[in-house]
């Protein structure tokens, strides 16, 4: 079948002999019609019969190739431009999607040079879509990778599948101890109700996303976003089948279902980042604060306690401390029971709390023993704090069978640099030793300490 290598050649081939055949013939066929023989039958006639052949054979070739070549070039030359786009965008990380100008082939025809072109075009499609999706997932993991603390990371996270599925507006909702929680929102304007919408809910029970799509002319006011979303989707997060979270995106035009792909992958990857952040987060309080009350466990607090210290030796600015025990804890705890003194010790605590201003901080320091540290406040800052912890505890009760039980403290307190003490650690043992005084001289009462 084939003549040369080269389609072209075999083309012009055929054009020119099948142009001499109908020039060889032609005087004969004309014969048939009736014309006198003694016109036909000349030389100059045949000749110029082949010649007509000829010269329409090599016509043919000319247009052929101004035609169909000139649509296949340029299909080339799209194609060796997508191919240097496609291996500059491997190595670069930097591939955009094609525009029509430099890679899509223009279709004019449904013929197969036109096919050709279609399938071409949704090839580039299909390439330059799936390497967007793959630097997208890349980029976002390096991301997720580097970041534990959970707010931060549900920010990024949020603000990349925002840009990526080009959506107007969303929210990262985490669960903790069976409760949901934003960890991060953009453009909503009230992302708490997000956590009552019933479609959130029905999402975590059922464990799969959905959309809710409202149609490009229905144009609803959203309660929820400050532009109005044509389509919202709602997935959850999984992590072993669980879901740890919910993604909610909000778009002014519906989603492209072109990066599926990847928003598949960013949910992956996110659900096991966000359960590591729980996880750290869990650990970090763990390593923090004491289990029964929440405030800073010794540990925790004792390093917590230095840094003021530094801070405050630099700064010149006075640093206070109330060291404060409860009075006759152990008859409560005989009389009541433990459980009995636990609720105390809570309460003790919630109050302690209300107590100082933001910025100070308790550490529960022993059983029923805990330091108030107070950054900023001088000897009679303290002293008023520890007055007014003293009347507050003593002026709250916990109630307990119909008895309202209450408790007294006794407290020590110093502040440095009045008490010029070289590090914190004598400044605790200086409270300390107050309020063994405290104690001495017959508890419920507040004692400075004295050199
Ligand atoms: P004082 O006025 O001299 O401080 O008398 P006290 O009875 O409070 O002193 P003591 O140090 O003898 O007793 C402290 C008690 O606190 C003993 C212990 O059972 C109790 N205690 C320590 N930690 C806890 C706790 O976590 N829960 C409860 N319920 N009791 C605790
Ligand atoms: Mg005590
Ligand atoms: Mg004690």
């Amino acid at each position: 079948m084939r003549i040369t290598k080269k389609v072209f050649t075999d083309l012009a081939v055929y054009m020119m002999s099948f142009g001499l055949l109908t020039g060889v013939l032609f005087p004969f066929f004309v014969l048939v019609t009736g014309v006198p023989r003694s016109y036909i039958l000349t030389p100059v006639f045949i000749i110029s019969c082949i010649l007509a052949g000829l010269l329409v054979g090599g016509v043919n070739i000319l247009i052929t190739k101004a035609v169909v070549g000139r649509r296949l070039k340029l299909l080339a030359k799209r194609m060796k431009y997508v191919d240097s786009k496609l291996t500059s965008g491997l190595s670069s990380n930097e591939l955009s999607e094609c525009s029509h100008e430099d890679c899509i082939v223009p279709v004019d025809s449904e013929d197969e040079i036109g096919e050709s072109a279609q399938a071409f075009n949704d090839l580039v499609h299909t390439l330059s879509i799936s390497m967007i999706n793959e630097h997208a997932i890349k980029a976002f993991n390096v991301m997720l990778s580097s970041q534990l603390e959970m707010d931060q990371l549900a920010d990024k996270a949020l603000n990349h599948m925002v840009g990526f599925m080009n959506a107007g507006a969303g929210a990262i909702l985490v669960e903790q101890g069976g409760d949901l929680e934003i960890a991060a929102s953009m453009n909503i304007r009230d992302p708490e109700k997000l956590l009552k919408n019933d479609s959130v809910w029905n999402v975590m029970r059922y464990k799969s996303g959905m959309k809710i799509s409202m149609g490009k002319d229905v144009i609803v006011e959203s309660p929820l976003v400050s532009f109005h979303p044509v389509e919202t989707r709602i997935d959850p997060l999984l992590y072993k089948g669980l879901p740890v979270g919910i993604i909610v995106l909000s778009a002014a035009v519906p989603f492209s279902n072109d990066y599926n792909y990847g928003y598949e992958m960013f949910l992956q990857g996110l659900a096991l980042s966000l359960r590591n952040a729980v996880t750290y987060e869990q650990l970090q309080k763990l390593a923090a604060n004491d289990p029964l009350t929440g405030l800073y466990n010794r540990r925790f607090g004792s390093l917590r306690l230095t840094e003021e210290f530094t801070r405050s030796t630099r700064s010149s600015l006075p640093l206070g401390l109330i060291m404060f025990d409860v009075d006759h804890f152990k008859i409560v705890n005989d009389t009541y029971g433990h459980t009995v003194g636990d609720k105390m010790l809570v309460n003790i605590a919630r109050i302690s709390r209300m107590a100082v201003r933001e910025g100070d901080f308790i550490i529960r320091y022993g059983g029923e023993e805990f330091l108030v540290i107070l950054p900023g406040a001088s000897i009679e800052d303290t002293l008023f704090v520890a007055e007014r912890l003293r009347h507050m505890i003593e002026d709250c009760s916990v109630q307990h069978n119909q008895q309202e039980l209450r408790v007294t403290i006794s407290a020590g307190y110093t502040s440095f640099p009045e008490d010029s003490v070289p590090d914190e650690t004598i400044l605790v043992k200086n409270a300390d030793e107050a309020l063994y005084s405290a104690k001495k001289a017959g508890r419920n009462r507040v004692v400075k300490f004295r050199s």
